[in-house]
C-alpha cells in the first residue's frame, strides 16, 4: 500500500528557507489503524479535536505501526500549550524544563502531550503560526538556549506543524496521524526512507548531531532496531563527532543507553556503536579491554547482550544493574589487581576499592541510581564469595538476596573462560537442585578434594613506609 504513495519531499529541502511540506497519505492509502492504537492515547487525540485543537500521533508509534510493529509509547503532539492540556485533563501534570511538556495519566499509562516546538530564534516567523493563546509571558518563559558547541540547553519555542517536523531527529520519526481524519502527513519523506530501508536525519547532520548528539546513538538504535542502513550522509560524520556525547548529562545518558541495550537489540546495538566509536564515550574504561576481538573481555559482552536480547524477546525481566555490572566487571578485575600489584593491597581490600574506583569513573558518563549500583556491587561480591562454600557458607549463600542475579553471572563468566569457573558454576547448578541429603555429600566430596577447611592466615599489609 505504500507503494502507492508518490515521492515525499526531499531531505535537501533547506530547512531555513522554505518551510516543510507534507506528503499527505488519506486513509485509504495507509495501513494503519485505529485499532492498534492505545485507547487513552485515542481518548486524548479526541478530546483535544472536540476543543478545537490539532491532535496528531507522532514520531515512533506512526513509524512503528507502518512497520507492522507494536509501538512502545503513544506520542501526542498539538498546537494547545502544555497549560492548555492541563485544562482538559484533570489527570495531567506538566512536567520538563528542557521540553516542558504535558503527561495526561491513566493508571501506569502515560500519554505524553508535546506542543508543536518552533524556531530557536523568532526572525521571519509570522505571528499566526504561534499556538492559540499563545501570551507574551509564555514569550518569556519559553526561551530556547545553545551552548558553546551548538548544543540546544532548552527548547521551549513553542511554533507550527512544520517547524515541529523540522525539528524532529530522522526522516521516518517526522511522520503525524492527524485523527481529525485519518490521514498521515508525511514531512521528510518517511515512507520513502522505510521503503528503501535507510534512514536520515532531517537537515544538515553535523548541525543537527551538535544540536544534541545522543542524536548519533539513536541513529544507531534506531538502524538496530527496524533492520535499517543509516544513510551515508548521516552515518559518516558520526566518528568524528562521538566525543560531543561526553558533554550530555550523565542523568540523561542512563535512560539512552538502557534503551540501547534494553529493547532487544543489544547485541546489533553494541557492534554499531563500536562501528560508529559511540562505545567509547559511553565506557571509556572498557576501550582499552576491547581492542581484540576474540579476546574474553569482547566475547563476554558479546555474551552478555545476546542474553539480554534473549530474555527480552521471552518477556523475562532484565535489570540494568546486571547489565551494568557484567560491562564493568572486567575493569573492576583489572583495577582490582592493579591495586594489589601496585599498592600491596590483599584481594579483599583492593576488590573492594576497585568497585568504588570503577562506579565513580562510570557514573561521570553514565549516572547509574544508587538502587541499580547497589545490587551492582552485590553481584560483585558473590563472585568473590561463591567459592567460598565450605561448612555452612554453602547454604548462607543461597539465601542471599542477589543469590540467583550472582549465579547468573558466575555462569556467563564460567561461559567465556572454562577452567576452575566452569567447576565452580556446575557445582552451584547441582547444588541448587540436590537434595538436602546430596547437599550433604557434595560438602563432604568437597572437603575431601580440597583438603577441608583450614583457616588460612591473611598476607600482611606492607607497612607505608
Ligand atoms: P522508540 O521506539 O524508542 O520509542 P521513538 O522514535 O518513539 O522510538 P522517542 O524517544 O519516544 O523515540 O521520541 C519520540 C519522537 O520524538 C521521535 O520519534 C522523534 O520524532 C522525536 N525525538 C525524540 N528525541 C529526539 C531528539 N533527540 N532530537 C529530535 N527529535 C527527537
Ligand atoms: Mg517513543
Amino acid at each position: 500500500m505504500l507503494n502507492k504513495v508518490k515521492k515525499a519531499l526531499g531531505k535537501s529541502q533547506s530547512r531555513q528557507t522554505k518551510p516543510m511540506q507534507a506528503t499527505v497519505l488519506t486513509r485509504e492509502q495507509h495501513n494503519i489503524s485505529r485499532k492498534d492504537m492505545s485507547e487513552n492515547a485515542l481518548k486524548v487525540l479526541y478530546r483535544l479535536n472536540n476543543k478545537g485543537y490539532k491532535a496528531y500521533l507522532v514520531g515512533g508509534c506512526v513509524r512503528d505501526m507502518l512497520l507492522g510493529l507494536k509501538p512502545k509509547d503513544f506520542d501526542v503532539v498539538t498546537d494547545a500549550t502544555p497549560e492548555q492540556v492541563k485544562e482538559l485533563f484533570r489527570n495531567c501534570r506538566v512536567i520538563g524544563r528542557r521540553f516542558r511538556l504535558a503527561h495526561v495519566m491513566f493508571g501506569r499509562e502515560v500519554i505524553e502531550v508535546a506542543t508543536f516546538r518552533g524556531h530557536h530564534t523568532n526572525e521571519g516567523k509570522p505571528e499566526s503560526s504561534a499556538p492559540k493563546g499563545k501570551s507574551d509571558k509564555d514569550d518569556k518563559a519559553n526561551l530556547s538556549a545553545h551552548s558553546e558547541h551548538g548544543q540546544i540547553l532548552r527548547d521551549n519555542t513553542f511554533g507550527t506543524i512544520e517547524e515541529d517536523a523540522e525539528r524532529r531527529d530522522f526522516d521516518v520519526n517526522a511522520m503525524y496521524y492527524d485523527i481529525a481524519d485519518f490521514s498521515i502527513h508525511d514531512f521528510a519523506g518517511g515512507i520513502e526512507a522505510i521503503n528503501n530501508k535507510t534512514i536520515s536525519l532531517i537537515g544538515d547532520p553535523e548541525t543537527r548531531y551538535r544540536e544534541d548528539p545522543v542524536r548519533m546513538i539513536r541513529a544507531v538504535r534506531f538502524a538496530a532496531k527496524l533492520g535499517m542502513d543509516i544513510s551515508s550522509e548521516s552515518a559518516d560524520i558520526i566518528p568524528s563527532l562521538a566525543s560531543l556525547l561526553g558533554n550530555i548529562p550523565a542523568a540523561r545518558m542512563f535512560e539512552e543507553v538502557n534503551k540501547l541495550f534494553l529493547s532487544g537489540n543489544a547485541l546489533k546495538t553494541f557492534h554499531l556503536l563500536l562501528e560508529y566509536k559511540l562505545f567509547e564515550p559511553l565506557f571509556p574504561q572498557l576501550v582499552p579491554l576491547l581492542q581484540d576481538k576474540s579476546s574474553r573481555e569482547f566475547r563476554l559482552l558479546e555474551q552478555l547482550f545476546i542474553n539480554t536480547d534473549s530474555r527480552i524477546n521471552n518477556d523475562l525481566r532484565v535489570t540494568p544493574a546486571y547489565l551494568y555490572a557484567a560491562l564493568l566487571w572486567y575493569p573492576l578485575e583489572t583495577r582490582a589487581e592493579q591495586l594489589v600489584v601496585e599498592g600491596g593491597m590483599n584481594k579483599h581490600d583492593a576488590f573492594l576499592l576497585a568497585t568504588n574506583d570503577v562506579l565513580t569513573a562510570q557514573i561521570k558518563r553514565i549516572m547509574i541510581p544508587k538502587r541499580f549500583s547497589i545490587v551492582m556491587r552485590e553481584i560483585w561480591q558473590l563472585q568473590l564469595r561463591l567459592p567460598k562454600r565450605f561448612g555452612r557458607r554453602a547454604y548462607q549463600q543461597l539465601e542471599v538476596p542477589r543469590f540467583r542475579a550472582g549465579y547468573d553471572f558466575l555462569l556467563l563468566r564460567a561461559n567465556i573462560e572454562g577452567g576452575d569457573l566452569a567447576e565452580l558454576a556446575d557445582w552451584w547448578t547441582e547444588f541448587q537442585q540436590a537434595t538436602p541429603d546430596n547437599k550433604k555429600a557434595m560438602l563432604a566430596t568437597l572437603q575431601k578434594s580440597e583438603g577441608g577447611y583450614k583457616r588460612r592466615r591473611r598476607p600482611r599489609k606492607k607497612s607505608a613506609s
